[in-house]
């Protein structure tokens, strides 16, 4: 969200430079922060979000220095700089200061319309800067989430696996994936419509977030099909979860329109106790085979599939 007024540090032991700066900027709606040592600049940027910052060279233990130091700062990593400086400035320091990332230096006496023109160039490329930040995390979030359910999709949901499969291999931990497929879902949708079927998708996916813990990663991978990866879970505990998943989905109602819906699940789980050198295909595969048995045997009802159980420690 761009802020409403663009924020600028002045940042000059010389208050009446500041002073002279702050009023002439205050022409334009932006507002100005001061600040006259390096301290309190490194607090205010600290404290603030700036979208342009202008630093005199002349400061206490060198500009040059000061500015890499609030480039550190939460945030201010690529806040568009200016520097100012009392000294006629030759070509090698300006080619100093684009190295430390400036757009300008300028010198002093202001020359009150370049300065202008140079602050409102920063400030619209900071703003620009921002927004376009802003539309590839949007970008970044749409092309990973399902838009129904707000899960990951499935290539999200395979990107993180991959991950976690690799480091899982690294620490040599175990793991678990829930294969979990909405029983009778077609009939669902033929009875009571299909606006009926997304809502029930979308109760499912609810019940399964608050299962799961913080680490553990989960996907919708198909139409009413969905996968749940365990890290750092050994074969009792990812039946457990699976086993209390399918509870809460059979004893939740799900009301649409006039009708209270009846819905299970079954699910298969794959518990891999030693994940090294296993392809997420081979696990994905286990696991569709245990929903498999799982939908042979009856339905509403959690297959197991691994390695004996790990002894009780
Ligand atoms: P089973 O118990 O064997 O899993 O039977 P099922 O009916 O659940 O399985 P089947 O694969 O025959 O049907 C899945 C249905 O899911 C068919 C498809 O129309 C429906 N579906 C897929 N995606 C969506 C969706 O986004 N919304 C809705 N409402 N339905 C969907
Ligand atoms: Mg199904
Ligand atoms: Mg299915």
């Amino acid at each position: 969200m761009p802020k409403e007024r663009p924020r600028i540090l002045v940042v000059d032991a010389d208050n009446e430079s500041t002073q002279f700066v702050a009023e002439l900027i205050s022409l334009y709606n932006y507002e100005v922060v001061r600040a006259a040592d390096p301290a309190s600049a490194l607090q205010l940027a600290e404290d603030l979000a700036f979208d342009s910052i202008m630093l005199s060279l002349e400061m206490e233990g060198g500009g040059f220095k000061l500015s890499q130091d609030l480039r550190q700062i939460n945030g201010h990593g690529d806040v568009p700089l200016i520097f100012v400086t009392d000294q006629p400035y030759d070509s090698p320091l300006l080619m100093e200061a684009q190295f430390y990332g400036a757009l300008f230096i300028h010198q002093k006496p202001y020359a009150e319309c370049e300065l202008l023109a140079q602050l409102s160039t920063m400030v619209r490329l900071k703003l620009l800067q921002d927004e376009l930040k802003d539309r590839m995390a949007e970008l970044d979030r749409l092309a990973s989430t399902d838009p129904l359910t707000g899960l990951y999709n499935r290539r999200m949901f395979f990107r993180r696996m991959d991950e976690e499969v690799a480091r899982a291999g690294r620490t040599a931990s175990p793991m678990c994936l829930l294969y979990v497929d909405i029983d009778f879902f077609k009939s669902i949708n033929d009875e009571y419509g299909h606006d009926a079927g997304d809502k029930v998708l979308q109760q499912v996916a609810r019940t399964m977030t608050r299962i799961i813990r913080r680490g553990d990663v989960l996907g919708r991978i198909g139409g009413e099909e969905f996968l749940i990866l365990l890290p750092d879970t050994a074969g009792e505990a990812g039946q457990r979860i699976a086993e209390r998943l399918r509870q809460r989905v059979e004893h939740a109602t799900i009301i649409t329109g006039n009708s209270k819906l009846a819905v299970t699940i079954s699910a298969g789980v794959f518990h891999a106790a030693d994940p090294v050198g296993l392809s997420i295909d081979d696990m994905v595969k286990a696991a569709d085979e245990a929903l498999y048995e799982a939908k042979e045997t009856g339905r509403n009802r959690v297959v197991y599939r691994g390695g004996a159980l790990p002894a009780a420690d």
